[in-house]
């Protein structure tokens, strides 16, 4: 457990933030797992919730990409009041989800963190291949670092909106048809993460689609 300062906190979207803070120096983690932090301030100490990593475990800072709920009035609330030299508690590092091989990676709104690191290190190994991402989001606004993907992934970059209708974006929600369409030769392994309603749908289309288990790869924010 340790406290460390703010150093950047900023918006990604209306409601997503990007906060980079100091790192503790004998820190290790894995692109891809996430931590426990609380808030250093009276009241909020104890009140621990879970974050991935999106800074790479060789940066000299770490970053967290955090959508906030001002209506759950919780910990990412008071996340939105925070200003630079607030400090954040780190506390331990866990995580299901590591990058096994090549395949699609499916992500609904905030469940697409750990995708950020894992795409971010393989893109600093030069070996981004052919991994595909489909991200789910309820309209364009919600989509985090679209940019970003566009430019890392060009085709291979997949948007789903639920409640927007755009042209050049698929509507609705993930299909088992539309999980096929993307499928090919360097497909192996799927890497899921998002709420649960959303993973319980898209394990099932898996599943419709004969993936054996040991082939997904999962955690449920
Ligand atoms: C391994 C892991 C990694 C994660 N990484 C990230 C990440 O990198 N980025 C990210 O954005 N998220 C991530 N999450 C999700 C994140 O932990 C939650 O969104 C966060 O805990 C929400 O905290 P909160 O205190 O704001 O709200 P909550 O803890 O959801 O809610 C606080 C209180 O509000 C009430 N409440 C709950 N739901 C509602 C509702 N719908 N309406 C009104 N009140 C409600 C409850 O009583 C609850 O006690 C991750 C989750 C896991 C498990």
């Amino acid at each position: 457990m340790e406290s460390v300062k703010i150093i950047t906190i900023e918006h990604l979207t209306h409601d997503v933030l990007r906060i980079e803070t100091e790192k503790p120096q004998k820190l290790i983690y894995d692109p891809g797992q996430a931590v426990d932090i609380s808030i250093n301030k009276k009241d909020w100490e104890q009140k621990l919730r879970s974050f991935t990593f999106t800074s790479l475990p060789d940066d000299n800072h770490l970053e967290f990409t955090i959508k906030t709920y001002p209506d759950h009035f919780g910990v990412t609330q008071q996340l939105n009041s925070l200003v630079k030299g607030d400090e954040l508690i780190i506390h331990d590092v866990f995580g299901a989800i590591k990058f096994k091989g090549e395949g699609i990676f499916i992500a609904g709104g905030a469940g697409v963190t750990p995708f950020i690191a894992i795409l971010k290190q393989l893109e600093k190994n030069k070996q981004i291949g052919n991994n595909k991402l489909i991200f789910a989001n309820k309209t364009k606004a919600d989509i985090i670092l679209e940019d970003k993907f566009k430019n890392l992934l060009g085709e291979n970059f997949i948007n789903i909106l639920s409640e927007e209708e755009q042209t050049g974006y698929e509507h609705g929600y993930i299909t088992a048809h539309l999980i096929k369409s993307h499928i090919d030769n360097n497909t192996k392994y799927f890497y899921l993460c998002g709420p649960d309603p959303m993973m319980q749908a898209v394990e099932k289309h898996l599943s419709a689609l004969g993936i054996s288990d040991s082939l997904i790869i999962k955690e449920v924010f």
